[in-house]
């Protein structure tokens, strides 16, 4: 079963690779079929192979062997093992399915925020679309538990945002990051959004001074929110319950 729901993931990879690359564009993410961004020469199956095709063909396109980008096998190989941990986790229930789809929307807006320092409205509105069919499943978080985690996520947001407008007179935080921070805090509720935050502020804060460190970013250069609140939501879904016990009885000793 592990191999293929692996299997299974390599392929929902594939297909985030064509939302990651063409909804910042605005086209289609169902049709027209694959094509090579640089030649344009359309992709045969073989091509489209997650993984293994671009190991065959050592990263460059088959038509004009210029390289292919890393992010593709990289994606692909994330979602599988996403895939393999929510599997892992919650078997082959609705709440896997659930958190599995959360996690492919938010690896889409990592990857869009990474490349194109943006987060798309209409993938926020998504989070909250099925944050919204799973509440009325009874699925998850319920609507009070949701609208709490919305405020949870969304509120410290918006306070280093008006803060750092009006102390440092400069953007600190983006809209699309708090948008996006409420969304998942609908979806989670606000337990989980709690940590979210939390493992993001951490996660972030530890990235950013190590980027800083090895000179790889200056103090002045951007560096996306988007990512590590899609880590840490993505965590927080594994592995919430059980950060929120130990941290909680760290304070009580
Ligand atoms: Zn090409």
């Amino acid at each position: 079963m592990d191999f293929v729901v692996m299997a299974f993931g390599l392929l929902i990879g594939s297909f985030l690779n064509v939302c990651i690359y063409r909804i910042p564009r605005d086209e289609s993410v169902v049709f027209p079929g694959s094509r090579c961004p640089d030649c344009g020469a359309r992709l045969k199956p073989a091509d489209l192979v997650p993984v293994i095709s671009f190991l065959l063909l050592k990263g460059r396109c088959r038509y004009c062997s210029r390289p292919i980008s890393w992010r593709y096998p990289l994606v692909e190989t994330l979602t599988a093992c996403l895939m393999w941990l929510f599997y892992r986790h919650y078997g082959i229930t609705i709440m896997a399915a659930y958190y599995a789809f959360i996690g492919c929307l938010l690896v889409v807006v990592a990857f869009i925020d990474l490349s194109h320092q943006e987060i798309p409205n209409g993938l926020v509105l998504a989070l909250m679309v099925v944050g919204l069919v799973a509440k009325l499943a009874g699925i998850g978080a319920g609507v009070v538990d949701g609208l709490y985690g919305l405020l949870v996520g969304g509120a410290p947001l918006v306070l280093i945002a008006v803060i750092s407008v009006l102390a440092l007179r400069r953007e600190g935080m983006g809209g699309g990051d708090i948008k996006l921070m409420a969304a998942v805090g609908w979806c989670l509720g606000w337990r989980l959004t709690a940590i979210t935050l939390i493992l993001s502020v951490y996660i972030g804060g530890l990235v950013a001074l190590m980027l800083l460190c090895f000179k790889i970013k200056g103090r002045k250069d951007y560096i996306p929110y988007g990512p590590f609140i899609a880590l840490s939501a993505i965590i927080s879904m594994l592995w919430g319950e059980r950060i929120l016990y130990w941290y909680i009885g760290s304070f009580w000793g």
